[in-house]
């Protein structure tokens, strides 16, 4: 029987956990803040940070939200960051991606306060999970490694490949798998024989935007696949033109194989507003102990 994980429940189960803490905030007079900026009118953008923004409000964390049109400027745009860098109500800053061409990300990323950088971008953020110091870790692969620890309880010793290898999925996912002491091959576009690569894990992430691109034969029987990708489909159902998600695991083939699969949407989505959420408080309480530590005694 292949188990369908429920990235919804555990989600909710996690939003229950950073609610409580939030709670624990609140009693000693202090309120989560997190700005959201938005640059152009992207309409899957738009989505991503109407669900956040409700979110936060949801669980008690106060929200902030800039929302701009697509010719706002780099310096403009650096500017705001500056001043909710400077902002002691704003515990973290999350800036929405991708931004319009004329404004460089990096530049943008890199100018986040990196204890506001809740996205976990920054590169003293992505050098840190590297270097096992602590962090803040980009949101979805984080919420993949908490359904890998619920699917497949110990994961010491598992061979994990990931597919592709972004700064945002990829990469700090397979620095988190790695320390949780799998055994971690990472795979990218130019990587040779990736299906008989995927055949030998135990566990498979996905993380590519390419629809149904692994399939049954990709898989070793029983092994985990979570998939991360989200892929929007044109499709004539019920004689509508509609827009169906799908991920990037041919679902119906590889949960006849696979002992548990996430399913797209309702697997990895939940969890990254659900982490997001999480490092927000996590942001919160290190800003307040780094002020403790710099406080004159
Ligand atoms: P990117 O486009 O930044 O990265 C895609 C990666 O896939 C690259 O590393 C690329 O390799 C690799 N790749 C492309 N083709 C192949 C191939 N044939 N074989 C192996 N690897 C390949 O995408 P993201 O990491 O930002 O996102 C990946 C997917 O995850 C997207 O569908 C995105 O929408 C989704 N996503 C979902 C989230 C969620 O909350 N569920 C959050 C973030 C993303 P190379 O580096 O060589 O070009």
């Amino acid at each position: 029987m292949t188990t369908i994980i429920d990235g919804k429940a555990t989600a909710q189960r996690l939003l229950d956990e950073v609610a409580a803490d939030v709670e624990g905030l609140a009693a000693e007079g202090v309120t989560p803040g997190l700005a959201v900026v938005l640059v152009g009118g992207d309409p899957a953008s738009q989505v991503y940070v109407r669900n956040k923004l409700r979110k936060a409000e949801a669980i008690g964390i106060r929200s902030f939200e800039y929302r701009f049109d697509a010719e706002l400027s780099q310096a403009e745009l650096l500017d705001l960051i500056e001043r909710l860098n400077r902002d002691p109500e704003v515990n973290g800053i999350l800036v929405q991606l991708p931004l319009p061409a004329h404004i460089d990300e990096q530049a943008v990323i890199q100018a986040i306060a990196p204890a506001k950088d809740v996205d976990g971008f920054h590169r003293q953020n992505a050098g840190g999970l590297w270097q096992g110091l602590p962090s803040l870790a980009p949101c979805t692969p984080t919420g993949c490694l908490r359904l890998l620890q619920e699917a497949c309880g110990e994961l010491a010793g598992q061979h994990a490949v990931v597919i592709g290898r972004s700064n945002i999925v990829g990469k700090p996912m397979a620095a988190l798998l790695l320390a949780a002491d799998c055994t971690v091959t990472l795979l990218h576009s130019k990587s040779r024989e990736a299906a008989a690569l995927c055949r030998q894990a135990d566990i498979v992430v996905a993380a590519v935007g390419r629809p149904g691109m692994v399939d049954a034969d990709w898989l070793k029987p029983g092994a985990v696949v979570i998939d991360v990708g989200i892929n929007r489909l044109e499709q004539d159902i019920d004689g509508e033109r509609r827009t169906r998600l799908v991920g990037d695991v041919d679902f119906d083939g590889v949960s006849r194989v696979a002992s548990a699969i996430t399913p797209v949407p309702g697997g990895v989505g939940p969890m990254t507003i659900a982490c997001l959420m999480q490092n927000t408080v996590s942001a919160t309480r290190l800003q307040r102990r780094q002020a403790a530590a710099s406080a004159p005694a």
